[in-house]
């Protein structure tokens, strides 16, 4: 762990301190265990605040494309868990930034300031989180697969009402009693610190804690358009694999062998290809360069193939490597059950459908 305490330069530029963050993180070999300690290099780096730039209302949310997939990808290929975590406090920052009033935004500013993690919370379960009154609102039920419990201090919860319109509400969520860390029984994504949050009887003020108007959530390109982040993510570890990959087979001497040299071939051809969807669906929908719609399919177009690219690369590393990635010392072995574990996100198959539905009116805008 000394290696990980070590202050960073906030002088540097920030892709050196994300670079060196990266590599900080990387280094801790026991991050699983305490993600603490990988949220503070992000801290330390002044990488939570790097996307809020200070204005007379707040901040805005302003941070280069580029520079935001590099941020996502080299943090989720340092340990894919922050990587997440970072997703969805990039994710938070971003939708306060376009919907929330001054008192809210300068509120949050001054939080990422002092060190906060933010998240969003959206995935239900029984009891079903639900709203009521007014003025002061009572939250009940919870929310689950929430990610970062015990390390979020602030998190946008999203629910519907009983006419299915999308509501926000920010909502301070680091009350130890209320978390329920061991709903995630999972084999990967552990330092996720995923579970779930009871809201039984909170008691919140509205005017604080109500974000934007009813359906703002769900206005794109922000809302689907921004799983282009959760791709960036990913995207690191699916890279990360193919460096290990040629590391070892090259440490062993094996990489010469055709049917090794074609499996590096595969696994490089993949994950460039995940790669430069990710590039063209982040620039879509952070640059506004596309109609919103086809920002949004380039988006879910970057998940599904991330996807993809992720399970080939896993199966190419299983293969050529061979039981040893499989041990719990293997650099590969963590990596692989995050990876596929995080891979699981919501209804792929109906993502799939209905955009081969759109993109089929709008072959001449992609084959151009
Ligand atoms: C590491 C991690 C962290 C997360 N953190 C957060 C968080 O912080 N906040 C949050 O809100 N959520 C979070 N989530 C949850 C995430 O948003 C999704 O809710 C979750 O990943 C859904 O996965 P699933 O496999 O259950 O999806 P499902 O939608 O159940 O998909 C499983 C399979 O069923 C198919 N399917 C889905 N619906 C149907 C149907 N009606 N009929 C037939 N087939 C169907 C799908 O195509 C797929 O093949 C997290 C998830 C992960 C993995």
């Amino acid at each position: 762990m000394d290696q990980i305490s070590r202050p960073t330069d906030r002088s540097a530029s920030p892709t050196s301190r994300i670079d060196e963050a990266a590599q900080r993180i990387a280094s801790a070999a026991r991050v699983e265990d305490a993600p603490e300690a990988g949220v503070a290099v992000l801290r330390e780096a002044g990488l939570l605040h790097l996307a809020a730039e200070e204005t007379a209302d707040g901040y805005r949310y302003e941070l280069p494309w580029r520079l935001a997939l590099r941020l996502l990808a080299r943090i989720g290929g340092a340990d894919l868990s922050l990587g997440r975590l970072l997703e969805g406090h990039l994710n938070a920052l971003q939708l306060v930034a376009l919907y929330a009033d001054a008192a809210q935004k300068q509120r949050v500013l001054a939080a990422v300031r002092a060190g906060t993690l933010l998240g969003v919370w959206g995935a239900d379960t029984e009891p079903r989180f639900a709203v009521s009154g007014a003025g002061e609102l009572r939250l009940t039920g919870a929310k689950r697969y929430a990610s970062g419990l015990g390390l979020v201090g602030l998190a946008l919860v999203p629910y519907e009402d009983e006419a299915r319109v999308s509501h926000l509400l920010l909502v301070p969520v680091d009350d130890p009693a209320r978390q329920d860390a061991g709903a995630w029984h999972m084999s990967g994504m552990r330092a996720s610190r995923s579970g779930t949050y009871r809201f039984e009887d909170l008691r919140v003020d509205e005017t604080a804690a109500r974000v934007g108007r009813p359906g703002d959530y769900r206005r794109e390109p922000f809302f689907v358009g921004g799983i282009w982040r959760c791709a960036a993510a990913q995207l690191g570890a699916v890279e990360r694999l193919v460096e290990i990959l040629v590391a070892e087979l090259t440490a062993s001497d094996r990489l010469q062998h055709p049917l090794q040299s074609a499996r590096v071939g595969q696994a490089i051809m993949a994950a460039r290809d995940a790669r430069l969807n990710v590039e063209a669906a982040a620039e879509a929908v952070e640059t506004g360069s596309l109609d919103a719609e086809l920002a949004v399919s380039l988006a879910a177009l970057s998940r599904l193939r991330v996807e993809t690219a992720g399970l080939e690369v896993m199966q190419l590393v299983e293969r050529g490597l061979g039981l040893s990635s499989f041990h719990a010392d293997h650099p590969a072995e963590r990596v692989m059950r995050d990876l596929a574990v995080y891979l699981r996100q919501a209804n792929p198959d109906a993502l799939l459908l209905d955009q081969a539905r759109r993109l089929s009116r709008r072959l001449p805008d992609l084959f151009r």
